[in-house]
């Protein structure tokens, strides 16, 4: 469920009309909605009551520092995976014993900072990860938490770009080999094992990948223990899916996630942490666009849109589908026609849907990408030398903006020239 629903004729975000915004920022834009992302995260909450537990926002999803602090004040501890991840979360206010490290690429510097400032644990990746931890710890002369990543071969049954449990993914070590690298992460210096990490992949509408992995993780947990390694946190990653289109199969509850969870690893007597990102913030967030041309091609129109590939690039990137809905609401009863969706950017893979069908809509009139939240504005890009669009946060009947839109002098001041040219 989001808070984007039509009243009086128009599409609202909460209590503010989408046409509103648009008037006083343009377009295109992304629109978030802090009661959907509270109540997404409030589900977790609810899902994993009676265990001990962290949720850790996938701030790759959605990282605007505004977003980060309204879950933050909410308890949320944040999933990063850089050190511009990892500033941009203590900027905002989140602790560092509130943040976890992820990423199969730390660097030396990365692990400084992050030790510096404060951090809840590094999720390690690969056996020379661990050994540049604890030199970087050693010198430091401070101890580093970790848990190993495990990959526990598992098919996540989703798109291949984000699947990342399969022994053929670059995630984490293999599970079979994991009693062999705690033992040697139990004897480095600066090295302080705590728990065992996986994320199987991003997108899952099934529950059964999760309980394999989970089940996994639970023998491996009783197999470190009888080795001597105090294993008391499980990080359980991210990755539940979310219904990207009203006719899609609904993709499992968090209730019922956590309920697995409880099931699989809930008698260890661990700390159980999860990850989620995209179904906090997937569903939270609108992209809206306005119509510059309707374009009638040989057996099909194009709805030529002013927000593009750069902007928006799941659909591009991961043959993603986000639903396309004007912002004035459709008459009852109003004959949908086909539409070819696309941007102004030079590639045909700057195409967002083939033959969807919608309302009727002319030049000018507004349409908004529903579940635009996850992966949209983070992944943006100013390819076509389009400027990054501005994001929005409404709450109630109020709305701000997150992050401006830049001039195109801002965007082009950037570069510079060097003086031999
Ligand atoms: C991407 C990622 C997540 C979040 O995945 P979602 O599908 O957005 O929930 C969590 N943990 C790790 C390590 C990731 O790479």
């Amino acid at each position: 469920m989001d808070h984007f629903l039509y009243r009086d004729g128009v599409l609202h975000a909460e209590d503010v009309p989408v046409a509103e915004i648009a008037a006083a920022v343009g377009t295109p834009f992304y629109v978030y909605s802090s009661a959907t992302l509270l109540r997404h995260f409030g589900l977790f909450e609810e899902a994993l009551d009676g265990l001990e537990h962290t949720i850790c926002f996938a701030m790759k999803s959605l990282s605007n520092q505004a977003i980060l602090r309204l879950l933050a004040q909410r308890g949320a501890g944040m999933d990063v995976v850089s050190e511009g991840e990892y500033r941009r979360a203590k900027a905002a206010g989140v602790p560092g014993e509130r943040i976890v490290f992820s990423g199969v690429g730390k660097t030396r510097a990365e692990m400084r900072t992050a030790l510096e400032g404060g951090i809840r644990q590094f999720n390690v990746e690969s056996e020379p990860e661990l050994r540049a931890l604890s030199e970087v710890a050693s010198a430091m002369g401070a101890v580093a938490p970790i848990t190993i990543r495990v990959n526990p071969d598992v098919d996540a049954k989703t798109h291949a770009k984000i699947a990342t449990g399969k022994s053929e993914n670059k995630f984490g070590i293999p599970i079979a080999k994991a009693r062999e690298v705690y033992a040697e992460a139990a004897a480095l210096p600066g090295i302080e094992v705590v728990g065992i990490d996986v994320h199987i992949g991003s997108q899952l509408t099934q529950l059964e990948p999760f309980e394999a992995a989970y089940r996994k993780v639970a023998d491996l947990t009783e197999a470190l223990r009888s080795d001597g390694h105090d294993i008391r946190r499980l990080d359980l990653g991210g990755g539940l899916g979310i219904p990207y289109t009203r006719s899609n199969e609904a993709p499992p509850l968090p209730l019922d996630y956590g309920a697995l969870i409880k099931r699989t690893v809930g008698h260890l007597g661990c700390e159980v942490e999860i990850e989620p990102g995209r179904l906090i913030s997937g569903n939270a967030g609108l992209m809206v666009s306005r119509v510059i041309y309707i374009k009638e091609g040989e057996g099909r129109n194009f709805l030529i849109l002013d927000g593009a590939m750069n902007d928006l690039i799941r659909p591009a990137m991961y043959e993603a589908h986000h639903d396309i809905v004007p912002v004035i609401e459709p008459e009852t009863g109003v004959e949908q026609v086909p539409f070819d969706i696309v941007g102004p950017v030079c590639e045909t893979g700057d195409t967002f849907a083939k033959g969807w069908h919608m309302p009727p809509v002319k030049e000018g009139d507004l349409v908004a990408f529903r579940s635009a939240g996850a992966y949209g504005a983070v992944m943006a890009s100013e390819y076509n030398s389009r400027p990054l669009i501005p994001e929005v946060l409404v709450q109630d009947d109020q709305f701000a903006v997150i992050r401006p839109r830049p001039t195109f002098d801002e965007m082009i001041a950037r570069d510079t020239i060097p003086e031999w040219l």
